[in-house]
């Protein structure tokens, strides 16, 4: 017989590859975790660009014990228990995969408290197996420290990228989160440096604070609807054109990656920009979620959209309008 079954350690191994890729799945994972909390104030530091420790600090609802015994078990969740769920989702987990797979490759501690409870609970678990639970005083929130990402699992371990490669992209999955949800105060402290400290802002203060470098007379606001769908956001004149990929696209809230979308804002783009120029845009589409599945890769970012040509030419409109109009006004001005 050449068929076996595999044993389950190996299963979560394979399976923890699929969510944790790096320091930045980690930070992405625990990040939406908090949010999904409703924490108001999240704060992220990064070891060793996140290799050696990630810490996620939060003052969201928190787990009671019994809960903080069971999030890191495989396919444990509070957000949905059938099927049919996942199509009205509010929250960005509900796979209860994400905690199970990092602790299952690392060394993680874990404390929590909710608000309405004098003290908290802190559990360590390493490479999956709980080495000690405890009472503990605390805040209330949660906070959840990662040491030693794939120290189990050394060909992994080998393909994290360098200190400072891992916490660039970490950042950028950070900059995403903070932009996703502007009223959250977010901090990210690198080798303890703060990186960035954005307080509570509406959605073009969070564009400032992140892109400093875009000049704000050459940004133009969004704002349109059609029926179901909302466009809201910020796009560049063309006269900011850049020259790699400056587009982020939100979904209902949820960072995705979507050809169409990108499609979309290039073509209303099509009249100003040259061959490898490229528009910056931060955009945030609201629709209904039926109209939508995330559903298509544990990672989440890719998204399918029930009417594409609908959502197609309705982000190209509204950019193109905008454009339109303002560069009309431009040219009116100048010949007065
Ligand atoms: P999912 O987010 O898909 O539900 P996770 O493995 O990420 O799965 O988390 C498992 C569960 O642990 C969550 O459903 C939630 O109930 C709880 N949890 C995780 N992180 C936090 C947090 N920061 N604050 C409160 N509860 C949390
Ligand atoms: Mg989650």
């Amino acid at each position: 017989m050449k068929i076996k079954k595999l044993d389950p350690q190996v299963v979560t191994k394979i399976a923890a590859g699929e969510v944790v890729t790096g320091v930045h799945s980690v930070v992405k994972e625990l990040v939406e975790n908090s949010l999904d909390a409703g924490a108001k104030k999240i704060v992220v530091e990064l070891v060793g660009g996140g290799k050696s420790q990630i810490v996620v600090s939060d003052d969201g609802e928190g787990m009671e014990k019994e809960d903080l015994l069971l999030c890191y078990q495989p396919h444990t969740t509070s957000k949905i228990s059938n099927f049919e769920d996942i199509y009205k989702l509010e929250t960005f987990g509900f796979r209860g995969e994400a905690l199970h797979s990092i602790c299952s490759v690392s060394k993680v501690t874990i404390r929590s408290r909710p608000v309405y409870l004098p003290v908290g609970h802190e559990i360590e678990v390493v490479a999956g197996h709980l080495v000690y639970e405890r009472p503990v005083s605390m805040d209330h929130g949660t906070v959840i420290i990662v040491k030693d990402l794939f120290f189990n699992v050394p060909a992994r371990r080998k393909f994290l990228k360098s200190s400072a490669v891992e916490a660039r992209m970490a950042t950028e999955v950070f900059e995403r989160l903070a932009l996703s949800k502007p009223q959250v105060h977010f901090v990210l402290t690198r080798d303890q440096q703060v990186v960035y400290n954005l307080p509570s802002a509406d959605f073009l203060t969070r564009v400032k604070q992140i892109f400093t470098d875009i000049p704000i007379s050459q940004i133009l606001q969004i704002d349109s609807s059609e029926g179901s769908m909302k466009l809201e956001g910020v796009i560049g004149l063309p006269s900011i054109v850049r020259t790699s990929r400056s587009t982020i696209v939100f979904v209902n809230e949820r960072f995705v990656v979507s050809q169409l979308l990108i499609n979309a804002i290039y073509s209303a783009y099509s009249d100003y920009l040259e061959h490898g120029q490229h528009p910056f845009a931060v955009l945030k589409l609201w629709l209904p979620s039926k109209e939508f599945d995330v559903n298509v890769h544990p990672q989440k970012l890719e998204v399918k959209f029930t009417n594409e040509e609908k959502v197609f030419t309705f982000i190209r409109d509204s950019i193109k309008n905008q454009l339109k109009k303002t560069i009309a006004k431009v040219l009116h001005v100048e010949k007065v």
